[in-house]
């Protein structure tokens, strides 16, 4: 019989009933060290004060207003990011899939408005992942997320994911006179955390300048200050045009954003989009609290030096169990660990260790903590993480 729960997930045998910070409870009582986060979700940990109270506070004085209204706490919100970042304008969403679907649409309806109704294709990359709409995955384009939901939407190009130089020739040739946008995440997380270097996100922006082509940039689950700055394309020194948030920026609770330049917002104006819940009075009073709090360069210096400490450990545990870890790759808090196991028995053997950690396609183990994890954590995790190893060690 088919469970109440559509089954699309397969499902760890865990429950839990509450969070403090980067902890989980289970509903034996158990206590896990939550190296996941909600898949880069809770940025600021479970159940932070600063982030219940704005919560509580907002849901006692107003949920939500439709769109139809002004909405001064989506103001306030869409002014910080503005503010902290290379925009001038933010479209709240509920999800990253969303934010996706907002890109393609703006991407053409620029080009549209611009004469050129030709231009409708966009340029993509393998092992890409930009949520599970229809345009989505056909935005992402790879076999699993595609097999047996055609047709699909059109216009997508799909080339091998930049790692040099050498790729950018066939980037150049991929880019026609009907390419609209190219969509890249600066760094994937679904992907096997993988990392495009700087030089190749300059390359985009010079390629795209000049063919007049927009930059889209996925940041939803590289964003949020996860690798140190407060959006992962900052470290490159150089901007999209649009760019896709989610995730942790609402720090647990659904929200999404995506930030234009004001050229390639042009042509979204009034009745063009719009959504019934995005960017309502709570969801968007925790957003800019989290904004806040995550956007402060104190906070985020805390983010680059966890991520250096936690790299070093992880670093000593490849060392230690190199049959069961290859290598430590990502930024920041964005950690992978490339294993030669299966990185799915990795995340089970880390529930026996009281460790939660997130597999990612390339046989990559992620690590994905709160952005605010205290050093004895790290050093707690690098111990479970130890033990979850020696499992493999022992039954070989
Ligand atoms: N884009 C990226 C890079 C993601 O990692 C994800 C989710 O994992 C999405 C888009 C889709 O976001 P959501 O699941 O909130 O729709």
């Amino acid at each position: 019989m088919i469970p109440s729960v559509l089954p699309t997930y397969n499902r760890a045998p865990l429950a839990f009933v509450r969070g403090a910070g980067s902890w989980l409870e289970a509903e034996d009582g158990r206590r896990y060290l939550d190296l996941g986060a909600g898949i880069a979700v809770n940025a600021l940990g479970h159940a932070h004060p600063d982030l219940v109270r704005t919560l509580t506070d907002q849901a006692a004085r107003l949920w939500h207003v439709s769109n139809v209204y002004r909405i001064p706490e989506q103001e306030r919100l869409a002014d910080l990011l503005v503010e902290r970042t290379f925009a001038d304008t933010v479209f709240f969403t509920n999800s990253g899939t969303e934010t996706t679907e907002l890109a393609i649409k703006m991407a053409r309806k620029f080009h549209y408005e611009n004469g050129h109704p030709e231009r409708v294709e966009i340029v993509a990359f393998e092992g890409a992942f930009h949520g599970r709409s229809t345009g989505a995955i056909a935005a992402a384009g790879s076999e699993k997320m595609v097999k047996g939901y055609g047709p699909l939407m059109p216009g997508f190009v799909h080339l091998k994911w930049p790692a040099g130089e050498a790729d950018h020739a066939a980037i150049r040739a991929a880019i026609t006179e009907r390419t609209c946008a190219v969509i890249i995440e600066p760094i994937q997380g679904e992907g096997g955390i993988r990392v495009v270097p700087d030089q190749c996100l300059k390359g985009l922006r010079d390629l795209c300048d000049a063919t007049g082509t927009l930059l889209v940039f996925d940041e939803v689950q590289c964003g949020m200050g996860r690798t140190g700055r407060l959006f992962a394309h900052e470290w490159a020194g150089m901007t999209p045009d649009i760019m896709l948030v989610a995730k942790g920026i609402g720090g647990g609770f659904p929200l999404g954003a995506v930030l234009a330049t004001e050229r390639a917002a042009s042509g979204m104006t009034a009745g063009t989009h719009g959504s019934t819940y995005g960017g309502n009075p709570l969801a968007c009073a925790v957003g800019a609290k989290v904004v806040e709090l995550v956007s402060d360069p104190a906070f985020l210096s805390e983010v680059a030096r966890k991520g250096a400490m936690f790299r070093q450990g992880l670093e000593s545990l490849v060392a230690c169990h190199p049959s069961v870890f290859e290598a430590v790759r990502g930024e920041g808090l964005m950690l992978g660990l490339k294993c030669r196991v299966a990185p799915a028995d990795v995340v089970k053997a880390g529930y026996d260790a009281g460790v939660l950690t997130v597999a990612a396609a390339d046989n990559v183990l992620r690590i994905l903590p709160a952005l605010n994890i205290p050093d004895e954590d790290i050093a707690e995790a690098l111990i479970r993480l130890d033990q979850a190893a020696g499992y493999f060690e022992k039954a070989a």
